[in-house]
């Protein structure tokens, strides 16, 4: 039978970029030991006191099917915690409960894009973009930031690719790079969205990890709450990827419209996982530190080995879990230094080249295990990248 092209072009035609991180996990499954520096993923758990609410929350009843924006109290929480943020009056009506900030990527691009749209996101990107957008039966159009730039997106590339585009997407703090967007950069963008009348989606599930710089959400700029939808998730900043709960917070006429989608896509998000959500974000601001700091560690780590050789150069790192590695000295490309260093050091990073062509001279380097291992791992991956260098002057 056939099957729409829709479905069957999601991931376009060429690899999803995985093959390195799949590579690592069967080299894994067969026995081989790999230091797995790929997926985003922290090395702790969800909370002991988060999985109790959850369990709680089951046995006294929270079984049955749930209210479909999502129950009015985590609604209210999320509002007010946006609302704090960004200085805009929000309540619930402007909150949809969504599975993961994935799913609220996936309804936010529903809402604002029609089949053919050109949609827009930054390249470097997080690896579902493209997919998200041909999922809603959108062009997938990626809008290269430099590293010479600070991975910044400038304002005339954006303009210069909007022609027929109905969105935008953006995410700061940046996976894969590790930006956190400036106030000018945030303005310049909110210009480009003004001018060309285009919806912003602004994916900030990394907001508590701030390492340089501070979280803005473009939705606090002046004319931009009207045509702004904010992605948010508990995946990153509690430890609860595996819980699938984030939210989308827009215009209350788009969330309204953004019901239906749920109501005719998943059906909700369980009760007892809302719950356990509800009592995460009461946890408060001090608890979700806790939750990045391994990573701020880590950054130090980083930057402590990378100081002392002049090979490999870090990218931003201003926020996010990732360390984006310029390894250009090397005379590789992201690709072919990722699957070297898996063979020759079993260490498993990503290439650049997963997350777009402007990051292709470059390896993202996700910090998520312990911090012993993790030092140990950047060394050799450093040690790698200087006899590669060496034997790269020696050719020149
Ligand atoms: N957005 C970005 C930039 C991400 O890195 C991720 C996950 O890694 C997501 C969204 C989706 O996260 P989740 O669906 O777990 O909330």
């Amino acid at each position: 039978m056939k099957l729409s092209h829709r479905i069957t072009h999601i991931t376009g035609d060429g690899s999803d970029g995985w093959d390195l991180y799949r590579r690592a996990r069967s080299l894994v499954a067969s026995g081989i030991p790999v230091v797995e520096l790929t997926i985003g993923e922290h090395d702790i758990r969800t909370d002991p006191s988060i999985l109790n609410r959850m369990q709680t929350s089951a046995l006294g009843g929270h079984t049955g099917y749930p209210g479909i924006p999502g129950i009015p109290a985590l609604r209210k929480a999320v509002a007010e915690r946006i609302e704090r943020q960004t200085g805009v009056p929000t309540d619930m009506h402007n909150v949809l409960i969504t599975a993961g900030g994935q799913g609220a990527l996936f309804a936010a691009h529903q809402a604002a894009c029609d089949e053919g749209d050109r949609a827009l996101f930054i390249d470097p990107y997080y690896a579902t973009y493209p997919g998200t957008v041909r999922s809603v039966g959108a062009i997938a159009v990626p809008v290269k930031a430099r590293a010479e730039d600070g991975f910044q997106p400038r304002a005339a590339d954006l303009a210069a690719a909007a022609d027929g585009a109905t969105s935008l997407l953006i995410n700061s703090p940046n996976n894969p790079t590790g930006a956190v967007y400036s106030r000018a950069t945030l303005e310049a963008i909110a210009g480009v969205v003004l001018d060309r009348d285009l919806w912003l989606i602004s994916d900030e599930v990394y907001d508590t990890q701030i390492w340089s710089g501070s979280h803005l959400s473009p939705r606090a700029l002046p004319e931009m709450a009207d045509r702004t939808m904010v992605v948010g998730s508990l995946s990153k900043s509690h430890a609860m990827t595996g819980s699938r709960i984030g939210w989308v917070c827009g215009p209350a006429e788009a969330i309204r419209y953004m019901m239906d989608l749920a109501t005719n896509t998943n059906y909700g998000i369980p009760g007892f996982i809302q719950d356990a959500g509800l009592h995460a974000l009461s946890l408060g601001p001090e608890f979700e530190a806790g939750i990045a700091a391994p990573f701020l560690r880590r950054r130090a780590i980083t930057q402590r080995l990378l100081a002392q050789q002049n090979i490999v150069r870090a990218l931003p790192m201003d926020g996010a879990m990732y360390a984006m590695l310029d390894i250009s000295a090397t005379g590789m490309g992201g690709n072919a230094f990722a699957e070297a260093l898996l063979d020759a050091e079993r260490v498993a990073v990503m290439p650049g080249d997963s997350f777009g062509e402007a990051a292709a001279a470059c390896v993202r380097v996700a910090m998520t295990v312990d911090d012993d291992r993790y030092a140990e791992a950047l060394t050799r991956l450093l040690d790698f990248a200087a006899r590669l260098s060496v034997g790269t002057s020696d050719r020149d």
